[in-house]
């Protein structure tokens, strides 16, 4: 269904009736912002705020070192990782919170490399999608020059050919479930079913899908998943990620960093690895605590909160926006690259637009946060826990004052930033 001629009034009514809007207290929002970019960083909690500083002025500050034990840091790891897998529909024990998604992305390849071998299955090809996020590429070409192309080989295809090179010399399925760029969903229960029927193993990247939507990893027969906590989580900057590995691979799946954290007995300071049982041996070196308190804290802001409700939010979210460029006149402008059907679509939309990197950076300067993605992109986040129906009325009003005074062609933003 169509939004038709929202005014304000209209969408201040759908923030009343909207189930979610009272979760976005549990947020630090600046004054004057329309953070429309929880899709990158997502906004701090209060939670996270009040857990670091305990952690900081009490834990570390007083406690030191026996907080390991007193305050329970030495289980960060596998208590968050088991809160994260609630959202991500994994049962307890598969998850740890640890690393960046590319350092548990290795791990979970060379996992899923030897849970092949030890089936007696020899095979080496990894099928990606070309326009997957390139740290997941990178990864696989540094393995496939360290093992060799007989063991590792990377091999991409576009988005709507990986159901035909789902074939049987196939080892890994690697996908990313929502593109970073595009915003297309892939149907990951679709795609595991047809990889099993081949004996493929499946991990999926679920950067633009944890705390965004309901994902079954369970439920879907997925083999192993990576994800970051500083997106749809809200975990903070450069926040740890997390690595699930299902339980049916434990006993067989051997982890490539065999750090001490993951030794079955870290304490007894042996000079032989002994894998600790279960998702434990994913993990490498000592936790970061400062920043995994600030994701635990983070994650209490979907308590009680229904992830089917968050995903029609988010839809709601978009099509409002999408419908209210259109009427302003400025959906031939900016040309929506998102799929059609609402079903495959992540929780954002990126235009394509000549102009979308000054459009950007003048928008920022009016308070509404959005992001610019090489060549020509600006991409625009939608975080139901936060974003509410008025801002997304105001911040279209914005960018239609921004294009009808032509600042996105101020000379200004001829020089790019660092980080765009
Ligand atoms: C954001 C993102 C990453 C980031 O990886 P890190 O190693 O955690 O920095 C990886 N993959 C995808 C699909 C992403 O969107």
């Amino acid at each position: 269904m169509r939004y038709s001629m929202i005014n304000e009034a209209a969408a201040r009514k759908l923030d009343s009736e909207d189930v979610l809007a009272h979760v976005r207290e549990r947020f630090v929002i600046p004054d004057g912002t329309i953070y429309l970019d929880g899709n990158s960083l997502g906004l701090l909690t209060h939670a996270a705020q009040e857990r670091v500083q305990q952690t900081v002025t009490q834990e570390w500050g007083q406690d030191l070192i026996t907080s390991w034990n007193a305050h329970q840091w030495i289980d960060l790891p596998l208590r968050v990782g088991d809160r994260i897998g609630q959202l991500i529909g994994a049962a307890t024990g598969q998850v740890v919170c640890c690393d960046s998604i590319s350092v548990n992305l290795t791990k979970a390849l060379v996992a899923a490399l030897s849970v092949q071998t030890a089936r007696g299955q020899r095979r080496h090809k990894v099928i990606s999608t070309v326009d997957n996020f390139p740290t997941d590429l990178y990864m696989v070409q540094g393995l496939q020059d360290l093992l060799g192309k007989g063991n590792c080989e990377l091999q991409l295809v576009e988005e709507k050919e990986l159901n035909s090179t789902l074939t049987d010399d196939v080892s890994i399925l690697m996908v990313t479930e929502v593109n970073f760029r595009t915003g297309r969903r892939l149907p990951i229960a679709e795609l595991t079913r047809l990889a099993h029927e081949n004996n493929i193993l499946v991990i999926v990247d679920l950067a633009h899908s944890a705390g965004a939507m309901p994902v079954c990893l369970d439920e879907w027969q997925v083999d192993f998943a990576v994800g970051c906590t500083y997106k749809y989580l809200n975990g903070g900057p450069g926040a740890p990620a997390f690595v699930y590995a299902a339980e049916r691979h434990h006993a067989t799946m051997q982890q490539p960093l065999r750090g001490w954290m993951g030794h079955a007995k870290p304490f007894e300071f042996s000079n032989d690895y002994q894998p600790a049982a279960g998702i434990r041996q994913f993990l490498a070196g000592t936790p970061p605590v400062t920043a995994m308190v600030a994701v635990e804290g983070a994650l209490t802001a979907f308590d009680h909160v229904d992830l089917k409700d968050v995903r029609d939010k988010s839809l709601r979210l978009a099509r409002l926006f999408h419908d209210l460029l259109h009427d302003a006149g400025l959906t031939q402008m900016l040309q929506c690259i998102a799929p059609e059907q609402e079903a495959q679509r992540g929780s954002q939309l990126a235009y394509a637009f000549e102009h979308a990197y000054g459009l950007c950076q003048a928008l920022i300067e009016r308070g509404v946060i959005a992001d610019f993605r090489a060549p020509n992109y600006i991409r625009f986040g939608f975080t139901p826990l936060y974003t509410s129906y008025h801002e997304i009325w105001l911040a279209v009003q914005i960018i239609r004052d921004v294009i009808a005074t032509e600042d996105h062609l101020d000379p200004r933003w001829q020089q790019r930033n660092a980080v765009t």
